[in-house]
């Protein structure tokens, strides 16, 4: 259930909920992806297994055809079984490899501009970054509420109309909230 929402401009909400991505009912679930689309662990492992074959299928073309994820240049896939209508693979920074944090901001905001090309009017994050990739929730919180809010700054007339941070476990959970709280 979704526990914080605040205005992104007229027209866009952002909401903090708990939840198992896998059953968001939005158009694109954003996936914490890796740059070989293998979903071996995490949230990704959860969506390909809710998602079935097609996802690993096209997955793999997608790899095929452009070769590795980058945090600038996300993937699209449908979503197979799932109730949403696609993912969207985000390939977020691994902490230790440097830059961490522009670079988890470009990885949000590619993922925004994707979803505006393909005219999507709701998505649905996880925390990218923070679980294997060991990216530290406290710091992470505020660059996803930051970066999102300035896009719709830029960006008043994109077609998302709703941006839901949708969080799995109880510490990542308390962590957004404490943070989205000294941000609003
Ligand atoms: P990364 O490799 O980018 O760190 P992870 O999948 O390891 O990605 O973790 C990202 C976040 O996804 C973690 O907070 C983890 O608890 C969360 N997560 C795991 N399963 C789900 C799920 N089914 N729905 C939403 N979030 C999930």
């Amino acid at each position: 259930q979704c526990i914080r929402s605040t205005n992104l401009s007229p027209q866009a909400s952002l909401e903090i909920c708990q939840g198992d991505i896998t059953l968001e009912a939005v158009d694109a679930v954003v996936n914490a992806a890796n740059a070989h689309l293998i979903h071996g662990g995490g949230v990704a492992a959860a969506i390909a297994r809710r998602a079935g074959l097609p996802l690993d299928k096209e997955s793999r073309e997608w790899v095929q055809q452009h070769g590795p994820v980058t945090h600038t240049a996300p993937a699209l896939t449908s979503a197979g079984a799932m109730p949403a209508r696609y993912v969207i693979h985000a390939v977020g920074p691994i902490w230790g490899e440097g830059s961490e944090e522009p670079r988890l901001a470009e990885t949000i905001h590619a993922v925004l501009a994707l979803a505006s090309q393909n005219g999507f009017a709701s998505l649905a994050f996880p925390a990218i970054s923070t679980g294997i990739y060991g990216f530290p929730k406290q710091l992470a919180a505020p660059i996803f509420f930051n970066t999102i809010q300035s896009y719709f700054t830029a960006e008043p007339e994109s077609s998302i109309k709703l941006v839901r941070i949708v969080l799995y476990d109880q510490a990542t959970l308390d962590a957004f909230l404490g943070e989205f709280d000294r941000w609003t």
